[in-house]
């Protein structure tokens, strides 16, 4: 290669492209009202997957959702029993101080349960309505009017989510006839993809015409392959201006689920596409619910999109760990971070940005801690048994002994305590250390 090529010819800067303008949602309950596009942060949904005729039992998963960062909560309401259980979800999360909105997923039956619930219809902050599941025939557009014509009555916005796997079959069949007319037809992916975006503004449209505010429609079409899901969403975001809920379908279980899903999202996301994201992670038996929140903060974090969570920065451990010690404390403060933050995030605001780095060895240790708030390295293979801890950069002790992990974890609730929040301001004036 030339050696010019070798040579800098400007700054490389990271990050994303500029946020495709969107139109801007409000999804509200009570005092908290979630603004979703025209610019405001990408919103993080998740969904239930209790019964919902439970309502004790939904208003519990919703809390914990909640409380993991879940800024929307969807909910399934699929039966006369679930609509009626709605408002009793409602007050027993407004009786905990759970203020999220709650979301309606609604197929087949949508236009009837909203009529005959209406204290339903008033509970849910947002109806999801998907235009291949309102009805079939002559209903279907009687029965998408009704539901839109709902929404107007309530005030709510509306999602309107197509998905692949319920696709609009008349719809399907008039675009298929369609390509066919072409010179040159288009593949079947690219057809369905095209049935998709149709589908979706479409009835948007539609729903415009009824007299829903353009402001208050968000779109979906969800896929379960990255490649598709990344097509569909570009061509959506390039033909229309209303806001966009993304989320790879049945993206599966385990590292399967949450790398497919980071592989779609992340390169939406940095081209400026997304409003408002969820990840439908299958969860394995015994896993919280929550996990589904924690991967979606997690991508728009590391992809510096927003910040939700102290960052645990941790090497990968080689040989030269001696044992599962520095593994079991970057866990445990991981975990310990995220714990705390529903009370911190607002006595102690931008500690959300804080970096906690654990070690494994002085390899890589002390450098890496440096760069951190705080760091800690850990004794590597035949070094010494202790572990530095590196404060702003400023190595300010030494841990040894069995008591590491709580006396570090008191480190960083000191640091924490004097470094965001109301004492912050003294620790800059240097009245606390
Ligand atoms: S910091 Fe040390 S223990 Fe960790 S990966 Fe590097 S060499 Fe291995």
């Amino acid at each position: 290669m030339n050696e010019e090529a070798f040579q800098p010819v400007e700054p490389v800067p990271p990050g994303p492209l500029p946020r495709r303008q969107s139109r801007q949602a409000r999804v509200v309950w009570g005092d908290n009202v979630v603004l979703i596009g025209g610019g405001a942060p990408v919103r993080i949904q998740s969904m239930t997957n209790t019964d919902t005729v439970d309502a004790i039992g939904t208003a519990i998963q919703i809390k914990e959702l909640a409380r993991a960062g879940s800024e929307i909560v969807r909910i399934t309401v699929n039966t006369p029993e679930a609509a009626a259980a709605v408002p009793a979800i409602r007050e027993q999360l407004d009786r905990m101080g759970v203020d999220v909105p709650l979301v309606g997923d609604f197929h087949y039956n949508g236009h009837t349960l909203l009529h005959d619930y209406p204290e339903c219809a008033q509970a849910l902050s947002k109806y999801r309505i998907n235009p291949g599941n309102v009805g079939k025939g002559a209903k279907r557009d009687t029965q998408f009017a009704q539901m839109i014509e709902m929404a107007c009555r309530y005030d709510k916005p509306v999602r309107i989510g197509v998905n692949w796997g319920s696709l609009d079959q008349d719809l399907l069949a008039r675009i298929m006839d369609e390509n066919a007319q072409r010179a040159k037809p288009w593949a079947a992916q690219n057809v369905m993809v095209e049935a998709l975006i149709t589908s979706a503004i479409e009835s948007a449209r539609k729903a415009e015409e009824i007299g829903l505010a353009g402001n208050q429609i968000i779109l979906s079409c969800k896929v379960s392959q990255v490649q598709e899901l990344i097509a569909v969403y570009r061509e959506l975001a390039r033909r229309c201006e209303y806001a966009l809920h993304l989320g790879l379908t049945e993206a599966g279980m385990g590292s399967k689920g949450i790398v497919a899903s980071t592989a779609a999202l992340s390169v939406l996301l940095q081209e400026g596409i997304g409003d408002t994201i969820r990840i439908s992670l299958t969860p394995e038996p015994g896993a919280p619910r929550e996990k589904e929140v924690y991967v979606g903060q997690e991508i728009l974090q590391t992809m510096g999109l927003r910040n939700f969570t102290p960052m645990v920065i941790a090497c990968p451990g080689c040989g030269r760990t001696t044992s599962t010690t520095f593994q079991e404390l970057a866990a445990s403060i991981q975990s310990y971070l995220r714990e705390q933050m529903p009370v911190w995030k607002t006595a102690y605001p931008g500690v959300e940005e804080m970096d906690v780095a654990v070690m494994g060895c002085i390899v890589n240790g002390p450098g890496e801690s440096k760069h951190a708030n705080i760091g800690i390295s850990l004794p590597g293979s035949g070094e010494s048994p202790a572990a530095p801890v590196f404060v702003d950069g400023v190595k300010v002790k030494t841990l040894r002994g069995e008591r590491i992990a709580e006396e570090f974890q008191a480190i960083v609730d000191e640091y924490v305590r004097t470094h965001y929040g109301p004492n912050a301001v003294r620790a800059e004036q240097g009245a606390v250390a």
